[in-house]
């Protein structure tokens, strides 16, 4: 069995107040066999000096498109309608790859955007060996209500055949059946969308019914998936926590009484703050550190109160519309709306492991999966660190890295 004695300055994990000094970590096969002072750890195992290193456990977004690439380069319509499903998988196989090197050892991928089920296969793919990525929690197609997502219709002559970005359902039985047929083909979670910009006058309204949403969740609890919710419409997140989602995505417009719901209904926020600035950037003419247009502050203030009300926010960056790789903006977002790195640093390890129900990922504790990362300088003080990551190892294999 290979055992590999990384040897960082510092070793940083959820629970302690400081990352420790002179610890070294100790993994063996796919597990971190002991976390101990670097002297008390007799082994045979290769010596992995990381000399002014942070270790730290591997990182995760739980938001992230990987068969989507930016819109400055591509509009989302142009993706959707004129790439092929093949392209997007290759691109999605370099966009894992590009993700893994970043730090990112775990991704829940919500939703192809009309590239059929294909997650499923790269995470097939990945899982064999075959490509390099990060551990994948996949969605497929993701639900939509009927004629309310995009390519939107009426911006297309009518008789044209309008691929759509995830399936369409309405009533109780499609949704139903929906939930079905994509877990059939893999889905770990269920996405779905609750809200979209097809108001009379393109506002953002809630698209399904409470009824509707109580189908999609029942059906996937029947069969052990949880559900992550888009939504950023007030009426529609209240719909989502009557319906019992588990996680809501966005919630822009959210209340303070909504978020208190979550909070009290245990339901985990994530505030793709990344993904505003990057369009931000793209369409409102906004410059990057300059600032805010209104849809950033109203993520900004989204954020803030549901870190007031006490929900759980984990790392969701929505990363796709902005490169692959640069995930750890989300942190970086985190922090300069108010988190101390520390709890960035835990929102996308412990909390989000905790968000996805692993109880094996986001610590680094003896007997806990080996994904790890060391970054440059000390992380939990100075968080743009987070961009220069030196070693990268997931399920106990070096990725980047290791030199000994
Ligand atoms: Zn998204």
């Amino acid at each position: 069995m290979t055992a590999f004695l990384l040897k960082p300055s510092r070793v940083w994990t959820s629970g302690f107040d400081a990352p420790r000094e002179g610890v070294a970590v100790l993994v063996r096969g796919n597990k971190i066999a002991a976390v101990d002072r670097a002297n008390a750890i007799k082994d045979d195992a290769r010596v992995v000096d990381l000399p002014g290193a942070t270790l730290i456990p591997g990182l995760m977004d739980l938001h992230s498109h990987l068969f989507l690439h930016p819109y400055n380069l591509t509009a989302w319509d142009d993706q959707v309608l004129k790439e092929s499903e093949a392209l997007r998988t290759v691109r999605a196989v370099r966009h894992a790859k590009d993700t893994l090197d970043a730090g990112f050892t775990l991704l829940r991928d919500l939703g192809t955007e009309g590239a059929g089920f294909a997650d499923a296969s790269l995470k097939r793919a990945i899982d064999s060996g075959i490509v390099r990525g990060p551990r994948l929690i996949v969605t497929t197609r993701a639900i939509v209500a009927t004629g309310s997502y995009a390519p939107q219709r009426k911006n297309y002559r009518p008789d044209c055949c309008l691929h759509q970005g995830a399936e369409e359902a309405s009533g109780i039985d499609e949704c139903v059946r929906a939930v079905r047929h994509q877990a059939a083909h893999g889905a770990d979670w269920i996405k779905l969308y609750a809200d979209y910009r097809v108001g009379a006058n393109g506002e953002t309204v809630p698209t399904f019914s409470l009824d509707e949403l109580k189908a999609i969740v029942g059906t996937a609890r029947d069969l052990g998936r949880p559900v992550a919710a888009h939504s950023m419409n007030d009426e529609a997140m209240r719909r989502c926590i009557e319906a019992g989602v588990d996680t809501i995505e966005h919630g822009y417009s959210g209340t303070r009484e909504t978020f208190k719901r979550m909070a009290e209904k245990n339901i985990a926020f994530l505030p793709t703050l990344t993904v505003t600035e990057a369009i931000s950037e793209y369409f409102l003419g906004h410059t990057r550190g300059g600032p805010p247009t209104s849809r950033m502050e109203e993520a900004a203030n989204a954020f803030r109160l549901a870190r007031e009300e006490g929900v759980a926010i984990g790392c969701g960056s929505d990363v796709g519309p902005f490169p692959h790789g640069e995930s750890y903006r989300e942190l970086e977002w985190m922090v300069k709306l108010g988190m101390s790195p520390r709890e960035a640093l835990e929102a996308a390890t412990s909390v989000s492991a905790k968000i996805i129900r692993r109880d094996d990922l986001g610590h680094i504790r003896e007997g806990y999966l080996a994904d790890l990362v060391a970054v440059e300088g000390d992380t939990s003080r100075n968080i743009s660190t987070i961009a220069k990551v030196r070693l990268v190892m997931k399920d106990g294999v070096v990725i980047r890295g290791g030199e000994t």
